[in-house]
């Protein structure tokens, strides 16, 4: 259901749309222009049915419309924040971690998120698709490589693909003996839920490994119910679902927007897997959080809801050192003591640490307690 009064026929992929459809405003065009010369802009009908273009701050908005901020730098951006490139054996493959690969097939996706951390390398006019040989050269890698047990497809969006496309790709990953999980991250059933069809769904589904699918999406009002319909599609089709979202400012960095986000998400049965801080991508800085504030967010939403309901906040290392945990930390050293005072047990007591442990509450209590 479209909230908002107007109805867009095909996605929009020019400012000047975008100042037709009332999503950007006239005096912007010229910067506007210049930002879409660099980074690529698409927002489909579904998206833009979901902007109120009366609200300055939508959080929808603030993910797909461009904005004069992102022609602005800040210290420490870079074309490939995660260091992608340090890790890239072959074209098309990232092999940072020993068990698992990137395989980035394609460099389209149905919208353009404007924090995007490969903006430099996604849309038309980037990089192209792996070439036949490319895509040989990279099975041969992850078939070379036994200790690789999971394959990410990503990009770009693979479910861009045709299903036919797709479900070959798949038989082909799926033939590789040690090849045990392929994982699929997609925005497409928040952004074109029709994508997601029946054959599409019978694509993903292939013998010989399993499939897991990660949904990308930032807001509670991005799961409509035609993107309820396609997550479901493919969860009844036993391809279970994890999710991730990236902490955003304006869109998600308030308690209420988080909580009412997690909570939505595992109403659809997918699992909040990660809160992404978002990367160093050049022209973004006016889009992220400080550490700190995403680590207070971690501790409220602790206090609110169910643990089912509770990403991991991870950072990616700058330079290609992979992510780390960096939510709040519940445990601290409170002092040393000796088991000696109270022990009567036949072994040599030993030397303990006691902790400072803190509740949902923010309440510290101590681990062991005192005698
Ligand atoms: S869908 Fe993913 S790869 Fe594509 S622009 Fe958005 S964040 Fe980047």
């Amino acid at each position: 259901m479209n909230k908002f009064s107007f109805n867009v026929a095909a996605t929009l992929r020019e400012p000047a749309e975008l100042v037709a459809y009332g999503l950007a405003s006239v005096a912007d065009l010229p910067d506007l222009e210049k930002v879409a010369a660099r980074y690529a802009v698409a927002v489909t009908p579904d998206l833009a049915a979901l902007i109120d273009p009366d609200d300055p701050n939508d959080p929808i908005a603030r993910q797909f419309i461009p904005s004069a901020a992102e022609l602005a730098g800040a210290p420490g951006e870079s074309a490939d924040p995660i260091g992608d490139d340090a890790h890239s054996p072959v074209s098309g493959i990232v092999h940072r971690y020993p068990d698992r690969v990137l395989f980035k097939l394609v460099h389209v996706c149905a919208v353009y998120c404007r924090f995007c951390f490969r903006r430099e390398m996604v849309g038309p006019g980037k990089a192209s698709a792996l070439s036949e040989g490319a895509y040989d050269n990279a099975l041969a890698y992850i078939r070379a490589h036994p200790a690789i047990w999971e394959v990410i497809l990503t990009g770009g969006d693979p479910l861009m693909l045709s299903p036919r496309r797709l479900a070959e790709i798949m038989a082909d990953l799926a033939g590789i003996d040690h090849v045990r999980i392929i994982r699929i991250h997609t925005r497409v059933p928040v952004a074109e839920p029709a994508r997601v069809s029946s054959e599409m769904i019978a694509a993903l589904k292939v013998a010989g490994a399993t499939t897991w699918v990660a949904l990308h999406a930032n807001h509670a009002r991005e799961l409509t119910g035609a993107a309820r319909a396609a997550c479901a599609g493919m969860i009844d089709a036993g391809i279970p679902m994890v999710s991730q979202s990236v902490l955003l400012r304006g869109v998600n960095d308030n308690i209420e927007a988080l909580e009412a986000l997690m909570r939505s998400l595992v109403e659809c049965r997918i699992k909040p897997y990660y809160l992404h801080h978002g990367d160093l991508a050049p022209g973004t800085s006016h889009l992220r959080t400080t550490l700190a504030q995403g680590q207070q967010l971690m501790r409220s939403l602790r206090g609110r809801i169910s643990g089912l309901c509770q990403p991991d906040y991870v950072l990616d290392i700058p330079g290609g050192h992979g992510k780390s945990p960096v939510g709040s930390n519940y445990l601290s050293p409170e002092d040393t003591y000796s088991e000696a005072d109270s022990f009567s047990g036949e072994r040599e007591p030993s030397a303990e640490t006691r902790y400072r442990v803190v509740d949902y509450c923010g309440d510290v209590h101590l681990y062991p307690p005192k005698p």
